[in-house]
């Protein structure tokens, strides 16, 4: 077997391994193959190697996941040279999952364990490797020096020592000696990694104990439905509750229900350390990652048990964490999208909350989306799945099976396909609060009364102004950063409007008063920045600057509300998490009387005295070129909505003010009226008329090139390969495009499209089938050129 391999000196082999790489050189989605050397005969399934690659031998890290007894190869094989220095590992059901991912969604399959394991995991950030001796009791026949008798002498069979320790106690100036001794059989070895981090969430722990709550009669009906399912292996339950409606506090309770079996279960007889916990992971969108949600849970389970994974932690704290939940010490783990990877020993139940966030789906390789992998990770584990939502996502609505009855008739396949899901209800907020009215402005009608530009209506202004008479919080939303978006000629015959020189979008205009200029233009997608130009470059006329952002909004609130504590949130101001978690701290304590911002403020956010919510502009996202723009701007509203009226404190409840130029469109209509269900059924039937998603499901390959022509031919070229191998095998998925992207170029790169589009019956099935199979052709590849996305959520 020699023979197999390029090195000089052969080594003796147990066998072979598929590695896959972490580097994303290795575009297969099986790994490859090296030669297992007996001194790591016992490598299994998981575990983080070294391997040598290409002509020099690069070392590289990779993850076993397969071992065989032939390496099904005639090529040279190369041996795996040694294990992760910080013996970095992944549990079996992780590497299963991350071949499902490296499938489904098209992508090398080291890329996703890269992904699954914190970077801090595998450099080891935070953590010091010991080595430790003890002495081996047994007849010494070696000749010792009396140096080394006095090491000897100084080791004892019972304690573990560090190496240096025990050279400085036996009176040798290096660890040398030592080290004779070990290889002499006379002294035991092991490394011993600690990682210190200084993450104490019992700091976290709020001081004050929640008050205690009696569950309204939905809740303790969802709450027996769950907890009825526990035992009865996979499925999903879809957790449709109105905003306020506590679904935290179900999402607690059945925890609680899944941990108490640990106690129940106890053995004496067993060492406290072999217990396996039952295991829960809780994603949240990671905005809504704050320490209050965190509190929440602390105040319910032991701190110790607990495990946080957001982006805020240092890579030390990462670390930590991770270690935590992998030796089985923390048992319930929270966290933002990658938290679906942790490597619980042991899983029972998994809850994703507010599910319809976009902020589940990876923007970048790989393209996962966190609530799918967890619905996939549920199913090979055979537990429960809770999605929870105020507005859930239509696929999840439409897998819970209770709209497009039409189509049922029409098509009796989906029938069966379409009760995939249990959907459970929570109609009606807690403790008998109402849902906020909402009013709707018609900002037309209010140009045509009211001289100079307004960017709040009059009836917004004076909910304002009741809202702070009262003590009263308000919360203001504009989906968009910066001063103005448009900076253009006056002259309409002239027509000059500033665009970004690298993309084919319009520049913000952003004012900022640490500049001598006083502001600057950006690009909101390559962050190109200019100057403002004082005169029209065509015509020379001084240029106007219009549309809508925060800053601006800000300015009128200043100006029309002198005394009024404004704070403006958006990603411009926020900076790091600690920004966001101080300013919702003072909100909290009411020393800012209105919020106004981006998305950030929309989300899961719980205020009680917040009366008034506003949104400036529900035209925003309303004409975006994506199909999902209405159920996006249903969600928003739907969501910042939510926000008002959270308590008892409010006379007549909580009060919404929508604007919109467009007061008749049905989304917007849907939304004041807090109706979800008629806003699903409409938008399914209608994504169902065109064969779109969630009823059809969709893959998009964008193709970049910084040559226009260039661009055209390599997405030309697929899209041909795409046709004829949609024909061989019959997958009728439908193929539309090759054509420029709605953003035609970014960072000076031309952008083109395709869209696969599969429906009915067995969509997904055939999509993956064609996808498959042009991938193993080796012309469908993640590269620097191609980007490919199952089931997107962005398509700009
Ligand atoms: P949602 O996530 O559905 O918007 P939350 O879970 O944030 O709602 O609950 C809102 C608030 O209501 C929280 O402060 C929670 O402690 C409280 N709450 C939950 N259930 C009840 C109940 N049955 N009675 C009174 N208050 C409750
Ligand atoms: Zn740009
Ligand atoms: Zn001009």
């Amino acid at each position: 077997m020699a023979d197999l391999f390029e090195s000089d000196s052969p080594v003796e082999t147990a066998g072979f391994a598929h590695v896959a790489l972490e580097r994303g050189i290795d575009t297969s989605a099986t790994g490859y193959t090296y030669a297992v050397p007996t001194v790591l005969a016992d490598l299994t399934i998981g575990e983080r190697v070294i391997v040598p690659l290409g002509r020099g031998d690069k070392r590289v890290a990779g993850y076993v996941v397969e071992r065989m007894d032939e390496a099904g190869t005639s090529h040279r094989v190369k041996p795996i040279l040694e294990r992760d220095p910080h013996r970095v590992s992944l549990p079996a059901d992780l590497v299963e999952l991350a071949k499902w991912i490296a499938g489904y969604y098209v992508c090398p399959l080291g890329m996703v364990f890269g992904s699954m394991l914190p970077a801090a995991v595998a450099r080891g950030t935070g953590s010091t490797v010991r080595t430790m001796v003890r002495l081996v009791e047994c007849e010494v026949e070696a000749k010792l020096t009396k140096l080394q008798r006095a090491i000897l002498d100084a080791a004892s069979p019972e304690q573990w020592v560090e190496i240096k320790a025990l050279a400085d106690a036996g009176g040798a100036k290096t660890t040398g000696p030592v080290k004779r001794l070990i290889d002499e059989g006379l002294l035991e070895v092991k490394r011993a990694e600690t990682v210190i981090s200084d993450l104490d969430l019992r700091a976290q722990r709020e001081v004050e104990k929640p008050a205690p709550i009696t569950l309204n009669g939905s809740q303790s009906k969802a709450i027996d439905h769950l907890v009825s399912h526990i035992d009865r292996g996979f499925g999903v339950h879809l957790l449709h509750g109105v905003t306020g409606s506590g679904k935290t506090e179900v999402y607690l309770r059945i925890l609680e229900c899944v941990m108490s079996e640990s106690e129940s279960g106890s053995d004496i007889t067993h060492h406290p350390s072999d217990i396996i916990h039952p295991g829960a992971i809780i994603l949240v969108p990671e905005i809504s990652l704050t320490p209050q949600t965190v509190a929440r849970f602390l105040a319910r389970f032991d701190p110790e048990r607990v495990a946080v994974l957001h982006s805020g932690l240092t890579a030390a704290q990462r670390h930590t964490q991770w270690r935590r939940i992998r030796d089985g010490r923390a048992n319930i783990v929270i966290g933002a999208r990658s938290a679906i990877f942790a490597p619980l020993p042991r899983l029972d139940l998994v809850i994703v909350d507010e599910e319809h966030e976009h902020s589940y789906k990876q923007d970048q390789l790989p393209r996962y989306h966190a609530r799918d992998v967890a619905i996939r990770r549920g199913q090979m584990a055979d537990i429960p799945v809770v999605l929870g939502s105020a507005t859930p996502s239509l696929e999840s609505y439409y897998n819970a099976g209770v709209v497009a009855s039409a189509t049922h008739a029409q098509n009796p396949k989906l029938e069966t396909r379409n009760s995939k899901y249990h959907l459970v209800k929570l109609p009606e907020r807690v403790a008998g609060q109402k849902m906020p009215v909402v009013e709707t402005i018609d900002m037309i009608e209010e140009r045509r009364q009211r001289r100079g530009i307004h960017l709040m209506s009059q009836r917004l202004e004076y909910e304002i102004e009741q809202t702070v008479l009262h003590k009263h919080q308000a919360i203001l939303l504009l989906n968009r950063r910066g001063y103005a978006n448009y900076i253009a000629c006056p002259d309409h015959r002239c027509g000059w409007m500033m665009t970004c020189d690298y993309c084919d979008v319009t520049a913000v205009y952003h004012k900022d008063k640490h500049l001598p200029t006083g502001g600057v233009v950006r690009c909101h997608h390559c962050g190109a920045e200019n100057l403002l130009p004082p005169q029209c470059p065509q015509c020379g006329k001084r240029v106007n600057t219009f549309g809508l952002g925060t800053q601006r909004v800000e300015e009128e609130i200043r100006a029309k509300f002198p005394g009024l504590r404004a704070v403006r949130m958006d990603s411009d101001v926020m900076r790091t998490g600690r920004d966001y978690a101080d300013t919702l701290d003072a909100f909290r304590a009411e020393q800012i009387d209105v919020l106004l911002g981006t998305q950030m403020i929309a989300k899961g956010l719980d205020f009680p005295n917040v009366r008034l919510v506003g949104v400036i502009s529900a035209d925003q996202s309303l004409h975006l070129p994506d199909f999902r723009a209405g159920e996006r701007t249903f969600q928003l509203i739907a969501q910042v909505a939510g926000r008002a009226g959270r308590s008892d404190r409010h006379a007549g409840g909580g009060k919404v003010i929508v604007q919109t130029f467009n007061p008749s469109d049905p989304v917007i209509g849907f939304a004041a009226r807090h109706d979800y269900e008629g806003f699903a059924e409409r938008e399914i039937a209608l994504r169902e008329e065109v064969g779109l998603p969630p009823i059809a499901r969709m893959a998009r390959v964008v193709v970049r090139d910084k040559d226009h022509l260039a661009g055209y031919e390599r997405i030309k070229t697929l899209a041909d390969h795409l046709l004829a191998w949609n024909e061989k095998l019959e997958t009728a998925v439908r193929l539309r495009g090759p054509a420029p992207c709605p953003i035609a170029r970014i960072a000076g790169q031309h952008r083109f499209q395709l869209e696969l589009l599969a429906s009915p019956p067995e969509p997904a099935a055939r999509l993956q089938k064609l996808l498959t199979a042009v991938r193993n052709t080796g012309m469908l590849v993640s590269d620097a050129h191609t980007a490919i996305d199952v089931d997107p959520v962005a398509l700009l």
